[in-house]
C-alpha cells in the first residue's frame, strides 16, 4: 500500500475554507458578493450572535433552479468561469467556486431558491460536508441561504473567533463596504431582530457614505474625478483633519470590489504629503475602473489583494488626481469649533454638577497677567488703500477697522476676496504670536510661527526636488562634539545629507565638524540641525527610508530656522509672509498639521453674540 492517497471531498473542501472562511464576516462577503453576481437590487442580511449562530441572506436576484441547486455545494462549482482564459478578464466578484463548498463542510447550510421566471423553488441542505438532496419547496423569488453554526464541527476554529460584539462589527463592516461600492442595490442588515444598518437602492455614492460615516463627514468631503489610459477613479477625500491612525477608512473599489494594497495605501500617503501628523492615515473612498484584463484578481482566496499588471503609470496617475483634490480640501480650523458658547458652557456646568467654580477668565495665559494686544511696532495702523473693484477689504474708515460682507457669506463670494486678497493690513499682533487681520467675512488669527514654518519647509522642498539647494559654506566650520557611534552614523548619510545641503565631515573623534547649511535657514544652527539628525537617524536601530528622513530633516530645520512666537514683527514683515504663503499648495496647516490660521465667520460670530 502506498502512503499518499487522494483526500476524501470533505477533507478538501475543509482546507479550502481554511482560506476562504476564516469568520462570520467571511461568510457574510461571500454571500452577499454572491447575491450581488446574481443581479439584487434589494438584498437583507440577518445575524444572530454575531453571525456565527446563523448568517442569513436574502436576495432578489436571477436565483438558481434544481439542477444548479444541485452542484452548488460541489467544490469548484461555478457559473462565472468556464475556461481558464476567462480569468484573464474577471467581471464578477466570485469566480472559484470555492465558497459554498466551503460553508457547507464547516457549517448547516440550507440554500432556498427560485429563478425569476419558475412557478416554484427548490432548496438543498448541507451540514458538515453531508449534501442532501434537493427538494421542491415554495418561496419568493430570489436565492435565500442559511448557514448556521459556523464551524461547529472544526472546534479548534470556532476557538479563534473572538467577542460576539467583535464579529458583529465585522460583519457590518463587511455589509456596509460593499453597500458603499453598489450603487442601484439596497441593503438591510439586522442583528438579533434589530436593524444595525440600511440603504436605499436610490442612494449615490455620497448618500451611502453620508448614511454610513455621518453628515459631518460626508458635508466636508471633496469628490475626485480623472480619467487616462483607460483608467478612471472617482470618489471622495477627506480634509486631513479626519485621518486616523489605522487605513480602517481608506475605501478603495476596484470594478466593485473592495480591496486592500499596499500600493493604494501608499498611493493616499502621497497625495496628502505634507499635510498629516506622522503616522496619521488619511480617509478617503475610491472608485477604480480598469480594464478587468489590467488587473489580476486571483492572487488570493478571499480576493481582498489583487495584482496591478502596470502599476507605475496608475501610481502617478493616482497620485496626481487625489493630489489635487486633496489641496481642495478645507483645511482651515473653524472657530466655531474653539469658541465656548454658552450652550456648551452650560453643558460643561450640568456636567460637572453644583460644585462648578467658574475657571479663571484666560486660561491659556497660566495665570500670566491680561493677554497684551499692541499694535505694530512704529508704523500706523492703516496705510493700504482699498484693493480690488469695489471691495471694502482693507479699506478702514477710521482709526477703527470694519469689514462688511460684500454678499452674505455665499461660498462664491469667498472665492472673489481670496483673488483680490492683497493681504493688507491692519495687523493686530498678540503676544509676539499670533496675528488678527480682518476678512470681508470676518477674522482670522494666524500662529506666526507655524505659518513661517509651513513657508520654509515647502520652499526648501522645491529645491530638493528641483536640485536648487544653495548652500551656506561656513568660513569657520562649526565643530559639534557627539559620540564617535553618531559621527559614523551621520558619515553614513552624507551624501544624501549634502543633497539637501547640509555639509558636514568628520572631525577627529568624536567630534563632527558642519562647511555647509541651506541658505534658506535664516538663524543656521550647526550644533541644533546635527543633534536633530542624530536623533532622527538613530531613532529605532531601523534604517530609515532615505526619503523619510529627507522629510524630517527639513521638517525640523524648517522649525529651527522660522520666525518664533515671540519675534516681533513689521507690519511689512506680515504682509510679505501673508503674501508667500499665500502662494503655497496649502497654508492652512504646519508641516506637522498644526494649523496655521484660525477663522471665525460672520456665522460664528452670529451664534456666539446669540443672534442666530
Ligand atoms: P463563485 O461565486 O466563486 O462562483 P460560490 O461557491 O460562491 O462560487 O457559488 C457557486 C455558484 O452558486 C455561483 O457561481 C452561482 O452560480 C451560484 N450562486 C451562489 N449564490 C447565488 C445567489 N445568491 N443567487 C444565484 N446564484 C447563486
Ligand atoms: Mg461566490
Amino acid at each position: 500500500m502506498g502512503r499518499i492517497a487522494l483526500l476524501p471531498e470533505v477533507v478538501r473542501n475543509q482546507i479550502a475554507a481554511g482560506e476562504v472562511i476564516e469568520r462570520p464576516a467571511s461568510v457574510v462577503k461571500e454571500l452577499t458578493e454572491n447575491a450581488l453576481d446574481a443581479g439584487a437590487t434589494q438584498i437583507r442580511v440577518d445575524l444572530e450572535a454575531g453571525g456565527v449562530g446563523l448568517v442569513r441572506v436574502v436576495d432578489d436576484g436571477v436565483g438558481m433552479d434544481a439542477a444548479d441547486l444541485g452542484l452548488a455545494f460541489e467544490g469548484h462549482a461555478t457559473s462565472k468561469l468556464t475556461e481558464s482564459a476567462d480569468l484573464e478578464h474577471i467581471s464578477s466578484l466570485g469566480f472559484r467556486g470555492e465558497a459554498l463548498a466551503s460553508m457547507g463542510s464547516v457549517a448547516r447550510c440550507r440554500i432556498l431558491s427560485r429563478p425569476r421566471d419558475a412557478a416554484v423553488g427548490a432548496s438543498i441542505v448541507a451540514e458538515g460536508g453531508r449534501i442532501q438532496p434537493v427538494i421542491e419547496a415554495g418561496g419568493p423569488r430570489g436565492t435565500t441561504l442559511e448557514v448556521r453554526d459556523l464551524f461547529y464541527n472544526i472546534p479548534a476554529r470556532r476557538q479563534f473567533l473572538k467577542r460576539t460584539s467583535t464579529e458583529l462589527a465585522r460583519c457590518v463592516d463587511v455589509v456596509q463596504r460593499l453597500a458603499l461600492a453598489h450603487d442601484g442595490v439596497g441593503f438591510i442588515m439586522t442583528s438579533d431582530g434589530k436593524r444595525v444598518f440600511d440603504v436605499e437602492p436610490s442612494m449615490d455614492f455620497l448618500g451611502r457614505i453620508r448614511r454610513t460615516f455621518g453628515a459631518e463627514l460626508a458635508d466636508e468631503l471633496v469628490p475626485v474625478e480623472a480619467s487616462s489610459n483607460g483608467m478612471q477613479v472617482t470618489g471622495y477625500v477627506a480634509p486631513p483633519r479626519f485621518a486616523r491612525r489605522d487605513t480602517g477608512r481608506q475605501m478603495w473599489f476596484l470594478n466593485g470590489r473592495m480591496l486592500r494594497d499596499k500600493l493604494l495605501i501608499r498611493v493616499l500617503k502621497d497625495a496628502y504629503h505634507g499635510f498629516l501628523e506622522p503616522g496619521r492615515q488619511p480617509v478617503a473612498f475610491l472608485r477604480l475602473h480598469l480594464d478587468p484584463a489590467r488587473v489580476d484578481v486571483n492572487v488570493h482566496p478571499a480576493k481582498a489583494e489583487v495584482r496591478f499588471r502596470d502599476s507605475r503609470p496608475m501610481f502617478g496617475f493616482l497620485v496626481k488626481a487625489l493630489r489635487a483634490a486633496v489641496v481642495q480640501t478645507n483645511m482651515a480650523t473653524p472657530g466655531e469649533s474653539l469658541m465656548d458658547t454658552r450652550e456648551r458652557r452650560e453643558r460643561r456646568e450640568a456636567e460637572l454638577g453644583s460644585g462648578y467654580l467658574p475657571l479663571p477668565s484666560s486660561p491659556s495665559q497660566g495665570g500670566q497677567g491680561p493677554i497684551v494686544v499692541r499694535e505694530v511696532a512704529g508704523r500706523p495702523l492703516h496705510e493700504s488703500g482699498p484693493v480690488g473693484g469695489g471691495a471694502t477689504f482693507g479699506a478702514p474708515e477710521s482709526s477703527v477697522a470694519k469689514f462688511r460682507p460684500r454678499e452674505e457669506h455665499a461660498p462664491e463670494g469667498e472665492a472673489d476676496w481670496r483673488s483680490v486678497d492683497g493681504f493688507a493690513g491692519p495687523f493686530i499682533q498678540v503676544d509676539r504670536t499670533y496675528i488678527v487681520r480682518g476678512l470681508p467675512d470676518g477674522f482670522e488669527i494666524i500662529d506666526q510661527h507655524a505659518l513661517h514654518e509651513r513657508l520654509t519647509y515647502e520652499m526648501m522642498r522645491k529645491d530638493v526636488r528641483e536640485n536648487s539647494v544653495a548652500v551656506q559654506r561656513l568660513l569657520i566650520p562649526e565643530t559639534v562634539d557627539c559620540s564617535t557611534a553618531h559621527v559614523g552614523l551621520l558619515l553614513g548619510h552624507k551624501e544624501a545629507l549634502e543633497r539637501i545641503g547640509i555639509v558636514i565631515e568628520a572631525f577627529g573623534e568624536g567630534t563632527l565638524a558642519v562647511h555647509g547649511l541651506p541658505s534658506r535657514l535664516k538663524n543656521p544652527d550647526a550644533e541644533g540641525v546635527v543633534r536633530d539628525l542624530i536623533e532622527i537617524l538613530g531613532r529605532d536601530g531601523k534604517l530609515p527610508d532615505a526619503e523619510d528622513v529627507i522629510e524630517e530633516v527639513l521638517h525640523s530645520a524648517a522649525c529651527r530656522s522660522s520666525i518664533m512666537a515671540g519675534d516681533e514683527l513689521r507690519e511689512s514683515d506680515i504682509q510679505s509672509l501673508l503674501q508667500r504663503a499665500g502662494e503655497l499648495e496649502s497654508d492652512q496647516t504646519c508641516p506637522h498639521s498644526r494649523p496655521t490660521r484660525v477663522r471665525f465667520t460672520l456665522a460664528d460670530l452670529e451664534k456666539a453674540f446669540h443672534r442666530s
